[in-house]
């Protein structure tokens, strides 16, 4: 066979070469980390896209601290159009910088009106494999070209027979050894009569079928050892498109990708990788295969993967809809990708995330076992350090996205300020606030339009006593009262009703009295704040102010 021949009829309208691309295409700066996200142009970007992309980061700009900053780029994997969903490169470019997570390279956001494809920045693209056609084909003319590569005619009929036959067989399926041989051992006139009765072919690989083991260092694995490819896997499909095996190897290559950080899912294609990197001639980047998502299952208490259909918490918008603090999830996530993080944050209390040394290694090769309480956890201590000011801001943005009708009310951002910072500077600091949704939550009785009782008084105290209890509240209120002398007043509402005013004299004797003083300021507290339990409600009514807190009052002494 004269696979000169073989490849200008293959790709006659295919004049660049590989030697072009390369100079094209430089080697970068030695020593700099170049990671990408791949991402597949479908709309749904979830929460292991942004554990991958976090990897990719860390990796790429840690080096900035000793002064090699490394290039992280995104590259959109729309070779599969039947996929594709509009304004999916906006979700994932908006979606990741939300977490802060900043490309240096690659697609961008297009201006208004832009075609799709085109909004791109550096010096090695196209970073849309769908505009990367030329490309591919041209390398694959060059493995025809070294007999590496070929045609291959098999329909869709022959293809599921030979299916069935491994299947009885008890064989592997796929087109391998002696599967292959019809294929790869057509003579140059028997391929240009196909070509010309309009027979539809792909490209395969032409496999050396080195089944023996191979060993690979995974940066997070460790040493990888499997079997060697022997099949001979399709580099570009019918209609002339590349499959993600040989998309991603020539893209890594040309694009001068150092890590490639992707799912566990593609550790069983890694041999093919192998194989196609070793017979395009091109060094293999440091593969970095990250562990699956797990949770445990509510239900039946085992560990499983997240799904997309059970669990809303795979979905990035989970995050931004709650209004978890993109610093939180970033901290939690970090938790979970390095082993030795939490005994980090703990040595280093105040330190910026960044300045962790996040490393590969300390990476989990098992499943990574995601867990939302811990990520609420996490999120009080993270929370619990970002100024209140900084919170409001925080809140009034989640706000304009996802409760725009309470924007008013926050405008007043001083009182806003207040309320979020109520019980935050004192020894045991309140740490309750966890995402922007429930600290509305949590805050909203503040605001008349969202005062309501929610909870009942207690049973100790009858109908006839609470209103009692707020009767003589008000009469004796006294809005520049200090907290002992507010205190004190509640005390000798508490004893002249019959209640105790320590707790414990009421825990010792309750035949005695009626309830205690927490029975009692519990009255109040719902009265003022509508729940039973709260921050301090002396703090609480410095901040509702004199006529708020009357009125409130009033309100329930009907
Ligand atoms: N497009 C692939 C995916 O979405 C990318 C895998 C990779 O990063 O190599 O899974």
């Amino acid at each position: 066979m004269d696979y000169n021949k073989l490849a200008d009829l293959l790709f006659p309208n295919i004049d660049k070469t590989p030697e072009d691309y390369e100079a094209l295409y430089p080697a970068r700066e030695e020593g700099k980390i170049i990671t990408r996200l791949g991402p597949s142009p479908t709309g749904f970007i979830h929460l292991g896209n942004l554990y991958g992309a976090f990897v990719d980061e860390r990796l790429a700009h840690q080096g900035a601290k000793s002064g090699q900053p490394g290039t992280f780029y995104l590259r959109i994997e729309d070779t599969d159009d039947k996929r594709f969903v509009e304004g999916a490169v906006e979700t994932v470019i908006n979606s990741l910088k939300f977490f802060d997570i900043n490309f240096d390279e690659g697609a961008t956001l297009p201006s208004p009106g832009e075609a799709y494809g085109s909004a791109e920045s550096g010096a090695y693209g196209p970073y849309f494999q769908s505009k990367r056609g030329s490309i591919y084909q041209a390398f694959a003319k060059k493995l025809v070209l070294e007999g590496k590569a070929y045609p291959c005619f098999l329909t869709e009929e022959e293809l599921s027979d030979i299916r069935a036959q491994q299947e009885a067989n008890k064989e592997t399926t796929g087109i391998y050894g002696k599967y292959a041989e019809k294929n790869r051992n057509l003579s140059y006139e028997e391929v240009e009569a196909n070509i010309k009765a309009g027979k539809s072919y792909v490209i395969r690989m032409k496999s050396d079928g080195d089944t023996s083991y191979f060993k690979v260092m995974d940066a997070i694995r460790g040493e990888v050892s499997m079997p060697g490819n022997d099949q001979d896997t399709i580099i570009l499909k019918a209609n002339g498109i590349p499959t993600y095996h040989f998309a991603h190897v020539v893209d890594d290559h040309l694009m001068r990708t150092t890590h490639v950080v992707r799912g566990e899912e593609w550790l069983m294609s890694l041999p093919i990788h192998v194989e196609l990197f070793g017979k395009l001639g091109f060094e293999m980047p440091t593969y970095c295969h990250t562990a699956v998502l797990m949770k445990i299952d509510e239900e039946t208490g085992n560990k499983r993967k997240l799904s997309k259909r059970k669990d809303p918490e795979l979905s990035l918008d989970y995050y931004r809809n709650e209004g978890y603090h993109p610093q939180a999830v970033k901290e939690y996530l970090m938790t979970i990708l390095n082993s030795n993080f939490e005994e980090w944050r703990a040595e280093n209390p105040d330190a910026d995330l960044d300045e962790f040394n996040f490393t590969t290694e300390k990476m989990s090769s098992a499943g990574a076992l995601f867990d939302l309480n811990k990520l609420n956890d996490i999120s009080k201590d993270v929370l619990l350090k970002i100024p209140a000011v900084e919170l409001a801001d925080f809140l009034i943005e989640w706000a304009r996205e996802f409760k725009p009708n309470i924007l008013p009310l926050l405008e007043d951002k001083e009182y806003l300020v207040k309320i979020l910072d109520l019980g935050r500077d004192e020894a045991k600091p309140r740490k309750d606030f966890i995402c922007a949704k429930q600290m509305w939550d949590f805050i909203s009785y503040f605001y008349d339009d969202y005062f309501v009782i929610e909870d009942r008084i207690p049973e100790q105290v009858s109908d006839e006593d609470a209103k009692e209890i707020l009767r003589r509240y008000l009469e004796t209120y006294d809005h520049s009262d200090d907290q002992s002398a507010w205190f004190e007043k509640i005390r000798t509402i508490t004893d002249e009703l019959g209640y105790a005013v320590k707790p414990k004299d009421y825990k010792k004797h309750p035949e005695e009295y009626k309830g205690s003083v927490a029975h009692v300021s519990t009255v109040v507290r719902i009265a003022v704040m509508g729940r039973s339990q709260s921050p301090d409600v002396w703090s609480i009514q410095q901040i509702l102010g004199e006529d708020k807190v009357r009125a409130r009052i009033a309100e329930l002494i009907g």
